[in-house]
């Protein structure tokens, strides 16, 4: 490079900080959780239908499970206040504090002025994965959500069943709100079973065909009543493409747990944000 200073190379040198260090966030009592999974009832589930989305109720210190079935499927999947669409699952802060893709243990924060643990991974069967070769890894709070503005804007076609649109008729069905107020709160996801990460040349966003197969899930612990929408990704595997019919498809399994009464005693559901919000004035 033509404008390279002497010292380009110590400068690159320069250790990391980490920008957020987690150590003074409280954690999750996770023993504590795991005993009252164990003695938890299904009580709800829904299945989510390939190239569509489903919502489902979580009320507060019950259990979400989301399962692939019959085939290596990805989801992506929206979380609200049950109470109030405006706190809505905050990915770009959840990935600041966690990392670019979250696992058992890590949470899923609610956006400002909220700023809580909507949710916490309580176990997660593709934690063995790690960190491959390519940088990749799972569950990834880095993509947006497949959508049909980005999709007309580098095909030119119109696609009506891209995760967007799929969380939003979901949504939409579930509230009864209009389909274009739905749109609007629907926000950037928990990339359920995905595999992703950032090419090391050029630091674009990849997918990688996911590890995921039949019977393996992500559990989620709700830490306030939740409303949690789940679309089952057109690009089904996410090994070659999305945002068409093309890729093979297959359903996603959300199920609800109640936990045993009395089983949480000493658990209690996280406050919203104590700040002030007077910004200085
Ligand atoms: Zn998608």
């Amino acid at each position: 490079m033509m404008n390279e200073p002497k010292d380009a190379d110590a400068r690159r040198a320069v250790e990391p900080v980490i920008c957020y260090p987690v150590e003074t966030l409280p954690s999750p009592d996770l023993p504590l959780y795991h005993e009252a999974r164990a003695g938890a009832e299904l009580v709800d589930e829904v299945l989510v239908l390939r190239r569509e989305a489903a919502a489902i109720g979580v009320p507060a210190g019950h259990f979400l499970r989301m399962q692939s079935v019959d085939g290596p499927q990805v989801g992506d999947l929206n979380l609200f206040a049950a109470a109030d669409l405006a706190e809505r699952f905050y990915s770009g802060k959840t990935r600041a504090l966690h990392g670019t893709h979250i696992t058992t243990g890590d949470r899923m924060w609610s956006c400002f002025p909220y700023l809580r643990p909507m949710a916490t991974v309580l176990a997660d069967t593709l934690n063995w994965y790690g960190i491959d070769a390519s940088g990749g890894s799972v569950h990834d709070v880095i993509g947006t959500r497949c959508d049909p503005y980005t999709a007309r804007l580098l095909s030119g076609d119109d696609y009506h069943h891209c995760c967007h649109s799929n969380l939003t008729r979901a949504l939409a069905d579930h509230t009864g709100l209009p389909l274009n107020e739905a749109e609007a709160h629907v926000h950037d996801v928990l990339n359920l079973f995905m595999c992703t990460g950032f090419t090391r040349d050029t630091g674009q966003y990849f997918m990688k065909a996911s590890p995921v197969r039949p019977d393996d899930y992500l559990e989620l612990f709700a830490e306030i009543d939740l409303l949690a929408v789940l679309s089952a990704c057109p690009g089904g595997d996410c090994s070659t493409v999305h945002s068409s019919d093309t890729a093979a498809c297959y359903p996603l399994l959300m199920q609800v747990y109640a936990p045993a009464v009395d089983a949480l005693e000493g658990w209690v559901r996280p406050q919203v944000s104590a700040y002030s919000r007077t910004h200085g004035r």
